[in-house]
């Protein structure tokens, strides 16, 4: 492809070049040729009427004055009776033809291999009486102009198409860089399957530049959710692995050891306790693939933000926990119950499980701005510094020792993070080591 399009454009301006030297050099010729017989034929009908005057007619011969001029500027001017007898002038060396005399009439006249320009004025002595005068001129040489055209052209031709193809194919070559690197850099991944080739090109400020950056950078968003999908994969594989090899030695000892009822029961209850891990942990990835794929329907409608606070926090689950919600009285939001619950769910899952034990968490919903707020506040140990912006990442767990029996595997707040999104809003976190955090849902307020 890349040949026939770098050499069809080359072979375009390399023709273009020739034809238009060609027609150059003919147009040349004939304009060349045009300007010389009208300039002749001016200056003849000038000599020959200026000879008129120094020309006296009578009914023998003609009187012809000092000031006549017989041969001027190549134009001979010869002076002939009614009859065709030459009376006076020479005749050029190579006019050896009888031409007929034709009054006023400015024209060419072939003799042998010559031309000649030729103007026949009569001179009318009476009616019957008279003489003719006639100027003769050589037609210009234009062979000669010709020739030398042709010299030229035959030097310039071939040097402008050659510099033209040589030109076009450089400039051609050079601007078509960056598709050839496109092109093994493309070729390269395809063969090594390793999506970390880039074109890297440096110079240039041209669309193939621009397209050459715009891979790159397609490359770099490629190899990047690509790893994450490998990284996704791995941990997912790993967080499931756990909990199976848990299961399976606990089958193995129980099988073993296991003698009285008692011992049964305990072993049966280790065993649901991973399945419900493994179950929570498909469950949770589940619903994130399909809320990334959006396979799943959800409803946005108009709901009271404060209310749906209000009532999950009233459910017997969090009864034991210190709860504390501080709701205005109404903020609309646009969203999916559904989804709003599973948030609110896991940010105050989080506040029990990393907040301190009888420490106090509160609820709030507030407006702020053009913004409904809804704030889940712990007073735990808090996120140090280092681990704060990383905390949304899938499978992310700050300090994983805290986390082994519970059913968390730090999807939680990726999930929170995706419904906050999908919901056309976001996410923020406060937190102080020791003291506490807070996490803030902000979605786009509702005005009646
Ligand atoms: P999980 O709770 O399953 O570990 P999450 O995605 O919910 O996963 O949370 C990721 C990590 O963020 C947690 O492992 C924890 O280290 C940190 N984290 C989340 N919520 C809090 C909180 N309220 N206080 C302190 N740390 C928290």
């Amino acid at each position: 492809m890349k040949k026939s399009v770098k050499l069809k454009i080359t072979l375009w301006i390399t023709g273009l070049v020739a034809l238009l030297t060609v027609v150059l050099v003919s147009m040349a010729l004939f304009i060349s040729n045009y300007v010389a017989t009208e300039t002749i034929m001016e200056r003849m009908e000038y000599v020959v009427r200026g000879n008129i005057k120094h020309i006296q007619a009578t009914d023998t011969t003609p009187v012809i004055d000092e000031e006549f001029l017989y041969y001027q500027n190549g134009i001979s001017t010869l002076v002939y009776s009614r009859n065709g007898s030459l009376l006076a002038g020479q005749l050029p060396v190579n006019f050896k033809t009888a031409a007929d005399f034709e009054n006023g009439i400015i024209r060419t006249v072939e003799s042998g291999d010559n031309k000649f320009i030729v103007l026949d004025m009569w001179l009318p002595y009476n009616l019957e009486t008279g003489f003719w005068i006639r100027g003769i001129s050589d037609v210009p040489d234009m062979d000669y102009l010709a020739r030398y055209l042709l010299m030229v052209s035959a030097i310039t031709l071939p040097v402008f198409t050659l510099l033209a193809a040589l030109g076009s194919w450089l400039i051609i070559r050079k601007s078509f860089r960056p598709l050839d690197r496109i092109n093994a850099t493309a070729k390269a991944i395809n063969e090594a399957k390793d999506l970390s080739g880039r074109i890297n090109l440096t110079e240039g400020d041209d669309e193939f530049s621009y397209l050459a950056d715009n891979f790159d950078d397609m490359l770099s968003r490629l190899e990047s959710s690509f790893e994450a999908e490998k990284q996704f994969t791995a941990d997912a594989s790993h967080e499931l692995r756990t909990p199976v090899a848990v299961i399976k030695s606990a089958c193995e000892y129980g099988r073993k050891y296991d003698e009285t009822a008692e011992e049964h029961a305990e072993t049966l209850a280790v065993i649901g306790r991973q399945a419900d891990k493994m179950s929570a942990l498909i469950n949770q990835l589940l619903s994130m693939t399909r809320m990334e794929q959006g396979t799943e329907k959800f409803t946005f409608e108009q709901l009271n933000l404060s209310e749906i606070v209000k009532e999950f926090c009233a459910e017997a689950d969090w009864e034991k926990y210190n709860i504390k919600v501080f709701c205005d009285e109404k903020v609309a939001v646009k969203a999916d119950k559904a989804l709003l619950q599973r948030l609110l769910y896991n940010l105050v899952e989080n506040a029990v499980k990393y907040g301190r034990e009888d420490g106090e968490i509160s609820v709030s919903v507030t407006e702020k701005g053009n913004s409904a707020v809804l704030t889940v506040k712990d007073e735990g140990e808090g996120i140090p510094a280092e681990h704060i912006e990383k905390i949304w990442n899938r499978f992310y767990q700050a300090d994983p020792s805290r986390n082994n029996d519970s059913s968390g595997a730090g999807l939680g707040l990726s999930i929170v993070q995706q419904i906050a999104r999908l919901h056309g809003g976001f996410m923020t976190v406060e937190s102080t080591v020791g003291k506490g955090s807070a996490f803030s849902l902000h979605l786009p307020l509702i005005r009646e």
